[in-house]
């Protein structure tokens, strides 16, 4: 079979530890032979990013601007022990979220789904996306321990030092706690945005939910920026794709999605997001099921996993142990990414196959070969346990009868 061409470029964002061990058996095993890969290379190891002071982590995100499309492996985001691990210059920041902040970019996150891996929520048949809004609220909030009698204030004063709004937030009488948090309408615009490409991308109907009965004017807001957004630019791509818009109050989101089939975008605030993505995380089984892309609101895309690199694993590895390492999230992150570019780039071929590589992996855990976290998941008679490499050369042998 002659190799599958491309024409543009993979952004290829290389990384740590296992999931770099793992990247590369992927690479050897499951893409190389069968496509004749073109990437533009990004190590950011991190070794890489000390030497060249975490500048690659910015020209690796610039690479995604420029062609549109990345794939990354998981990254440290180094703590005072991975300083002296890696005997860095200085404490660089997470890589994940330098990309993101360049890109502008809301993450997707949705589960890898098989009929043998039960999600604990019996009516769930279809993946639920959730698609958590990163900047602002109480992530970026002033608060204030109140230490005992006094009157707190809410003021806005305008660029000239006029003050255009004064409120009586509360007249305290005893200690107490004080918050103030915000968000930005050009933010919220980029989030919907974002929500709305990935809905027609996916032909999936996009869910949002906040709390506007309480928070009139704040969560309101975000109600009222969805529907503009939704109403004055994608109203004609909905309907082409067949997909609807809903908002509802977030206690009767809670309830509705416990309730549905899944198969649909859910939309959150930022802290929203932060607990109901674990939620919905591990009632479908396992992290290392667990994708993750970043679409910036100009339709640039970066693929990976929602698993870090897997320390634990990797220093049994380094050890010459035997581990057992699900590739699936990571070998989501390539496939997605190549079906995009296909697409972009007009190569059905190169969408044939991601499709198929897909369709091998899940047919390979739906015969009872996987490792070792499914296998206390899976519900079925025979399993067998395989290595890391084992998992991904049994793939092979699924992509190649497929082919
Ligand atoms: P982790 O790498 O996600 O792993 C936590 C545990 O989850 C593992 O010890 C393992 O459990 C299980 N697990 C995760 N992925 C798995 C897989 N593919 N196959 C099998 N089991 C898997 O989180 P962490 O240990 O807290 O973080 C390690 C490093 O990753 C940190 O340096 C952190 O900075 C980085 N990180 C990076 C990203 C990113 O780049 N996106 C995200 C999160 C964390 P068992 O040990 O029980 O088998
Ligand atoms: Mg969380």
């Amino acid at each position: 079979m002659a190799k599958i061409r491309m024409n543009t470029p993979l952004v290829e964002i290389d990384g740590d530890e296992m999931t770099r061990v793992i990247w590369k058996m992927i690479k050897d095993h499951l893409l190389t032979p069968y496509i004749d890969l073109k990437t533009e290379y990004y190590d950011l190891g991190l070794p890489v990013r000390d030497q060249t002071d975490d500048k690659i982590t910015v020209e690796a995100a610039e690479a995604c601007k420029k062609y549109g499309v990345g794939v990354k492996c998981a990254t440290i985001t180094p703590n005072q022990q991975r300083v002296d691990e890696y005997k860095l210059k200085k404490m660089y920041k997470s890589p994940n979220g330098t990309i993101r902040a360049i890109l502008d970019g809301t993450v997707f996150r949705a589960p890898i789904t098989l009929d043998c891996l039960k999600p604990s929520v019996r009516s769930w048949k279809k993946p639920i996306t959730i698609a958590r809004h990163a900047f602002g609220d109480v992530y970026k909030a002033t608060e204030y321990r109140v230490p005992g009698p006094g009157k707190a204030l809410l003021s806005f004063y305008d660029e000239k030092g006029g003050k255009v709004f004064e409120e009586t937030v509360n007249d305290f009488k005893c200690p107490g706690v004080l918050m103030a948090t915000f968000n930005k309408d050009d933010s919220i615009e980029s989030f919907a945005r974002a929500c709305c490409k990935y809905a027609v991308a996916t032909k999936q109907d996009l869910w949002f939910s906040a709390k506007d009965t309480i928070a009139k004017k704040y969560d309101g807001e975000f109600r009222d920026i969805f529907q503009r957004i939704v109403d004055t630019e994608f109203k004609e791509e909905f309907k082409k794709a067949g997909i609807t818009y809903f908002y509802t109050l977030i206690d009767d989101a809670v309830a509705r999605v416990i309730r549905s089939e899944g198969g649909f975008i859910w939309a959150c605030k930022n802290y929203d997001g932060d607990v109901m993505s674990d939620m919905v995380a591990t009632a479908f089984g396992s992290l290392a099921m667990m994708t993750s892309v970043l679409v910036s609101p100009d339709g640039k895309f970066e693929y990976e996993a929602a698993h870090g690199t897997v320390t634990k694993h990797y220093y049994k590895y380094r050890d010459g142990e035997t581990t057992s390492t699900n590739c699936m999230a990571t070998l989501f992150a390539w496939t997605g990414a190549l079906n995009k570019r296909g697409e972009l780039d007009g190569i059905p071929e190169l969408q044939d196959f991601s499709a198929k590589l897909e369709k091998a992996s899940l047919d390979c855990i739906s015969d009872g070969f996987m490792t070792k976290d499914l296998a206390s998941l899976a519900e079925m008679e025979k399993v067998t346990v395989l290595d890391t490499e084992g998992f991904i050369l049994k793939i092979k042998e699924y992509l190649d009868k497929a082919l």
